[in-house]
């Protein structure tokens, strides 16, 4: 099997640093839906919302997932691509999803200790600990719909990593 396997959650949950690891430990490729969107448009997130709306930058999300979809994958998508059915359907037509799933409170501490230049502004200025908890309890169902398995994103991301080889039944190339 070498169906692409896409990596959901919230902002923090891990999809960069796992889908790293995983794609290394499988021999697959590498895809960020997020890094395809700002290399494709040459412009940040802030940047397209702000011409063209949140509808303008959901419809650019969308094709980014359409055109990062490839055999032998991971791909890393935003952490809101689950909020269209379009999408959920699409990633669960094409490959295997995975949704890592931590506490908001733990997705808050992780944000705070990134270096300011990694760090996005929050959607609506309040702490990002609320901010998390809010998105959490909006989407927890959406993740869940979209998802095939479920695993524990608080684990070191190498014991991420073994529970979705587990899960898929796949081994270390
Ligand atoms: P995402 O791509 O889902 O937004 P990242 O992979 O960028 O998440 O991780 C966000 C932050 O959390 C980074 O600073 C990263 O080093 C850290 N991190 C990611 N996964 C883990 C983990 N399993 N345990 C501890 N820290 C992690
Ligand atoms: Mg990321």
């Amino acid at each position: 099997m070498s169906q692409p396997i896409y990596l959901i959650g919230a902002r923090g949950c891990g999809k960069t640093t796992v889908g790293e690891a995983l794609s290394r430990a499988l021999g697959y490729a590498f895809r960020d839906t997020d890094h395809h969107l700002q290399l494709s448009t040459q412009r940040s997130v802030a940047q397209i919302v702000a011409d063209e709306g949140w509808d303008g930058f959901r419809a650019r999300e969308t094709a980014s997932l359409k055109a990062v979809t490839a055999p032998a994958t991971v791909i890393a998508t935003g952490g809101g691509m689950v909020l269209a059915e379009h999408n959920r359907r699409f990633m669960r037509e094409h490959g295997q999803v995975i949704w890592l799933s931590a506490p908001s409170h733990i997705l808050a501490q992780r944000l705070e200790s990134q270096p300011e230049a990694a760090q996005r502004p929050t959607l609506t200025g309040r702490p990002i600990a609320e901010e998390m908890g809010d998105i959490l309890r909006q989407r927890a169902h959406l993740y869940r719909d979209a998802a095939h398995h479920e695993v524990n994103a608080m684990q070191s991301p190498e014991r991420v990593v073994d529970d979705i080889l587990q899960q898929l039944s796949l081994a270390r190339a």
